[in-house]
């Protein structure tokens, strides 16, 4: 396998997507702004560049895997003008649907293929290579970008056109930012009502409550031995980062009009937490701030 690679962002998250990329016999071309993430990645195999249009050099693929849409939308408006006719690029990260599509566009303005592909399964994910890629973009452009992302990833759905990926990302993260409070809730009425954790585990695990948030990743101690709450709540996914994704999801709501009255709720528990200093936990120990009473 030829093709080469420019790899911007070498994170937590990124670092280990583009050594998998290494692994599976791309050459990746590898830039960040802080330098020891540059360091991780050249030691993992990474060919490091000095700038992020660098990276672009005889790249047939662009990759980005950075914090925020604004951060995105301003690397893809320095690489775009320098990728070479006919390359794609395509972004990873987490970001606003504004910054999506104006990404999107910019790519389009140049003529080369885009593609948006948030992820989901964490860094553990990233570096085991089983990630899931939420994908939009045309059909062509997802089907160059397959064997690419079947290197950091297992599943890979195609969600529809510009933005989709972003959009799937959104609604999912909604989804586990609501269903963590409800199991939380759950909980923390069992134990007031008298009723033994593993008892509600039970019974909700085989019942219409069952959920992720319950069943992979409890956020009582006990039940289901590798969940963040029997470690400290370490994260994990960190309460921080959750805050972002329902952030977004709420920006979402406004710029459309949809009702999502308890992405909103959500979202407030989660503001408070991270102001109060538990950014840095995992978010399923939303769990202690409501049985405590600081929610
Ligand atoms: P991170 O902060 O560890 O990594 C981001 C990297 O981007 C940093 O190394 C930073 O130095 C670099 N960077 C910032 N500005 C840059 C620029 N202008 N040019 C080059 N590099 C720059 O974050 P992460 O955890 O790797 O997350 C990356 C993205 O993936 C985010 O959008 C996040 O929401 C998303 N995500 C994270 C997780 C997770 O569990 N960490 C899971 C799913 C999705």
């Amino acid at each position: 396998m030829s093709m080469t690679i420019g790899f911007i962002g070498l994170g937590n998250m990124g670092a280990p997507m583009a050594l998998n990329l290494v692994k599976a016999g791309f050459r990746v071309q590898g830039f960040d702004t802080h330098v020891a993430a540059r360091d991780v990645a050249q030691a993992g195999g990474v060919v490091l560049a000095a700038t992020a249009e660098e990276c672009t050099h005889g790249a047939d693929v662009v990759i980005t895997m950075l914090p925020s849409g604004p951060i995105m939308l301003s690397v893809w408006g320095d690489v775009i003008p320098a990728m070479k006719d006919g390359a794609l690029i395509i972004d990873c990260s987490t970001v606003d649907i504004d910054s999506c599509r104006n990404a999107h566009d910019l790519a389009a303005g140049r003529g080369l293929a885009a593609l948006d592909a948030p992820v989901s399964g964490g860094v553990g994910g990233a570096v085991a290579a089983t990630l899931t890629f939420m994908v939009g973009g045309s059909t062509d452009a997802f089907a160059r970008a397959q064997p690419l992302l079947a290197a950091m990833g297992r599943n890979l759905t195609h969600c529809g056109e510009a933005g989709a990926g972003q959009a799937a990302k959104i609604c999912n993260n909604m989804i586990l930012g609501i269903s963590m409070i409800a199991v939380s809730e759950a909980f923390g009425l069992a134990d007031k009502l008298g009723l033994s954790r593993q008892a509600l585990f039970d019974v909700a695990a085989k019942s219409s409550g069952q959920c992720w948030s319950l069943t992979s990743y409890c956020p009582v101690p006990g039940p289901v031995p590798t969940s963040p709450a029997n470690n400290g709540y370490k994260p994990g996914f960190a309460a921080a980062l959750m805050l972002k994704d329902l952030r977004l999801s709420q920006a979402a709501s406004e710029g459309t009009g949809a009702e999502t009255p308890l992405g909103a709720a959500a979202t407030s528990l989660y503001e408070a937490m991270v102001a109060e200093g538990d950014g840095g936990r995992d978010f399923s120990a939303i769990f202690e701030r409501l049985s405590n009473g600081g929610a």
